[in-house]
């Protein structure tokens, strides 16, 4: 009989009832009380709504962040936060998300201020942890009580409970040290808390434990190939069952190594082709169960449930009750559930499944397998005429998309002249100063402009008055910038709820969910917009806009879009074909856009590409295949136009030096991006050799309410000026200034516009 589980459930809620509830208590409007109850009833729900699994994940919970409770239970949290009084769970919240020296809790006179936990990406998903830190000295000890709790609670719910946890492997490969020392030095420290951690379950009756390690699906040196082993052969004398679970990718190179760890299973990615899979059934020990993930938990497509069928019978044949499913990974990065979809178009929603669409497709595997094809006959019928209608509808065809991308050719993408021709062409038309001044586009989004959009949205608010209101912000904003003296102007972006939505809205091929959200970090989530058809622009998007914030000033204003790189990486992207070739569409119908914008007499046009890294896939190896449709398509969307309009991008990522060269291959005339945290050292990647064009060095964090000073400004700029040539720089702030207070705003610029002054009178 073929088991069927899941790794992990969307914890936020459907109608991100934990999101809501961790809010309130945050600003202390709720109480703890309150918000524990609120997590038990999710808990609750969500195990019930996984009932007709034979083992439920129990343990994947968690109030912030699955990492930083890993961190609790291993006993291990910052020097900074230890000895902290108070309740627990509010301590766990410090960890996560900071406390200021200023706070008034009960707390503030003994326990002091704390910075908050770094995050960073959960392996290529928009998932942030809190990366654990370490030192020499670090020590564990284990505290198990949140897993023994929610085990308990499970019990009680009759629950067939099968503990998570993050295996230690991939628990040190995540964090980072702080000293230099050598953390896999930390290794059997750690495994002793883990023994102990398993020792516990064991002891509560637990027969089998999943132990998260995706970092099997990376490149893996010999050290930490030998970690893997060294770990599981230290830990075989556990009493519980290990099903060791990779996922996020195929395991190729390190199938071996995977396949021989002394554990009782081993989950798989199955969605990445079945050679993979096929390979690994050779390797794989006699006795030991093979979990296959073989419904994507990335993405929101319905699975072709025959033709997973078509591999997975024989495989079934030959693993008997050996064989289990799951999904490729826990169902964190998807929606809840697609009954609450009520707006979707019925063609596309019947193309799609979100979280428990996906569970019920398992267990029509799962009969399938058990009794026959004919057992399901009816689901399986139903499955396959969705997807042929899906594959059939010209909703997702446009054959002028099509012959447009088959007519692309290498000139597309190539400006006509070089740099140094064209910076020539631009500074003869744009008369600018020496280190210009700009901003990255967006200015506050104020409680007036989100009321006037959501009045619109609900149908109270009329288009010309919403309209009116916005071309009022507009205007305002410019009225500033000119009082501040900036050189190159914004629009401010007040009729973008968001910089890739505003565009998928405006594009054919896109949908949007109500309640599609995902969790991107704490009690922040995400709705990532629907790419299924291919992409076309059938208007301009942004051209009356900017044409109306031109006409406002005699100053350069800046064409503001989104590029295709960060509209893919920010969306859910098809299954049924290439990440490559979606973005290449998105690429022309940005073209177009700024085509137009040029035609419509705007002289600079930005570009943002904020998620070009992101998408990069895990292994190195595979990198520079990735950059180069990513930095084609980028080409595509900018370089049509003539010499004299300057292109600018943006990227607000830390770590450049490793992707330099796609940088420069974009060839944008000049590129802000995210340094001030840095201190300008970012900047040493940006050396003449690798990088030609122009730069603006972000000047101050917009992430904090902190008013930047004209010294400190002039400081970095110095710091720049050191690395990069005067004439190439540029001064502007990290990123947009949407979540900031026009009372920061102002001063800050206020500040920045001096510095620039007083660089130039030192020139
Ligand atoms: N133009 C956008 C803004 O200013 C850029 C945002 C971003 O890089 N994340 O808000
Ligand atoms: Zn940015």
């Amino acid at each position: 009989m073929t088991i069927i589980h899941n790794l992990g459930f969307p914890r936020i809620g459907a109608g991100r009832e934990l999101k809501f509830a961790l809010e309130s208590y945050w600003k202390g409007e709720s109480s703890r009380a309150a918000l524990e109850t609120q997590g038990a009833v999710l808990r609750q729900r969500h195990w019930q709504q996984q009932a007709g699994l034979d083992l439920v994940p129990v343990g994947d919970f968690s109030f912030y962040d699955q990492v930083l409770d890993m961190s609790f239970t291993l006993g291990h949290l910052p020097e900074r936060v230890r000895g902290f009084h108070g309740d627990a769970l509010d301590n766990y919240f410090r960890v996560a998300r900071g406390r200021s020296a200023a706070s008034t809790d009960e707390h503030h006179g003994c326990c002091g201020g704390v910075a908050a936990g770094e995050m960073t990406k959960w392996f290529d998903t928009n998932y942030h942890y809190i990366v654990p830190e370490f030192d020499a000295g670090t020590v564990f000890a284990l505290d198990a009580s949140r897993l023994l709790g929610q085990l308990a609670e499970a019990r009680r719910e009759g629950v067939k409970a099968k503990p998570v946890i993050i295996g230690p492997v991939t628990y040190l490969a995540l964090g980072k040290t702080r000293d230099d020392s050598d953390k896999l030095a930390l290794l059997p420290a750690l495994l002793d808390v883990y023994a102990q951690l398993l020792e516990t379950l064991a002891a509560q009756g637990v027969e089998w434990v999943q132990v998260d390690e995706p970092l099997l699906v990376t490149e893996l040196d010999q050290d930490w190939q030998h970690a893997f082993n060294f770990a599981y052969h230290q830990l075989k004398a556990c009493r519980v069952k290990l099903l060791v679970a990779s996922y996020f990718g195929p395991l190729q190179e390190n199938r071996y190594l995977a396949a021989n760890l002394p554990v009782a299973g081993l989950h798989v990615d199955a969605t990445h082709g079945q050679e993979d899979i096929l390979s690994l059934l050779n390797l794989l020990p006699d006795h030991k169960v093979l979990s296959l993930g073989v419904i994507n938990g990335r993405n929101i497509w319905k699975t072709d449930l025959n033709a997973v069928l078509d591999w997975l019978e024989p495989v079934a044949a030959r693993l008997g009750g050996q064989l289990w499913l799951a999904p490729s990974c826990s169902l964190l990065h998807v929606p809840v559930d697609l009954e609450g979809e009520q707006k979707l178009d019925a063609d596309i929603r019947s193309w799609l499944a979100f979280a428990l669409q996906k569970l019920d497709e398992l267990q029509v595997l799962a009969e399938a397998l058990r009794g026959g094809r004919t057992a399901v006959r009816e689901a399986l019928a139903a499955n396959a005429a969705a997807l042929a209608a899906r594959r059939a509808s010209p909703r997702v065809t446009n054959p002028a998309v099509q012959a447009a991308v088959a007519a692309i050719d290498a000139g597309l993408g190539a400006r006509r002249s070089s740099h140094g021709v064209r910076s020539a062409a631009q500074a003869a038309l744009l008369q600018l100063p020496a280190y210009p001044t700009t901003t990255i586009g967006s200015f506050p989004q104020t409680a007036e402009i989100r009321q006037a959009r959501s009045a619109f949205r609900a149908g109270t608010l009329a288009h010309a008055d919403y309209n009116a209101a916005m071309r009022a912000e507009i205007a305002r904003s410019v009225r500033e910038q000119e009082a501040l003296g900036l050189d190159v102007l914004v629009h401010g972006e007040a009729e973008r709820n968001d910089m890739v939505e505003y565009f998928g809205e405006q594009l054919e091929g896109y949908a949007f969910s109500q309640s599609g959200w995902v969790q991107s970090y704490g009690s922040r989530c995400v709705k990532p917009p629907i790419l299924f058809g291919d992409i076309s622009r059938p208007r301009a998007m942004t051209v009356e806009w900017i044409a109306y914030a031109q006409s406002l000033t005699a100053k350069p204003m800046k064409g503001m879009l989104t590029g295709p790189v960060t509209i893919l990486n920010w969306s859910f992207v098809r299954d049924d074909q290439p990440r490559a070739l979606s973005c290449r569409q998105l690429a022309l119908a940005i073209r177009a856009e700024v085509l137009d914008l040029e035609r419509a007499g705007v002289r600079v046009i930005q570009i943002d590409e904020a998620a070009l890294r992101e998408g990069l896939p895990l292994r190195r190896s595979e990198w520079k295949a990735c950059l180069d449709w990513a930095v084609d398509a980028f080409r595509i969307a900018a370089n049509g136009v003539r010499d004299e309009t300057q292109i600018h991008t943006h990227m607000c990522y830390a770590e450049f030096n490793d992707i330099i060269a796609a940088i420069a291959a974009m060839d944008a005339d000049v590129i802000t991006i995210e340094t001030s945290r840095s201190n300008m050292e970012l900047l040493d990647a940006f050396d003449d050799f690798k990088y030609p064009n122009e730069i603006g060095p972000g000047v101050y964090d917009i992430h904090s309410p902190n008013i930047p000073s004209q010294e400190q400004i002039v400081g970095l700029m110095r710091k720049a000026a050191e690395r990069i040539p005067a004439g190439r720089l540029w001064v502007n702030p990290d990123c947009g200034l949407k979540t900031r207070q026009w009372a920061e705003v102002l001063p800050a610029l206020g500040n920045m516009v001096a510095a620039a002054r007083t660089l130039r009178a030192g020139l």
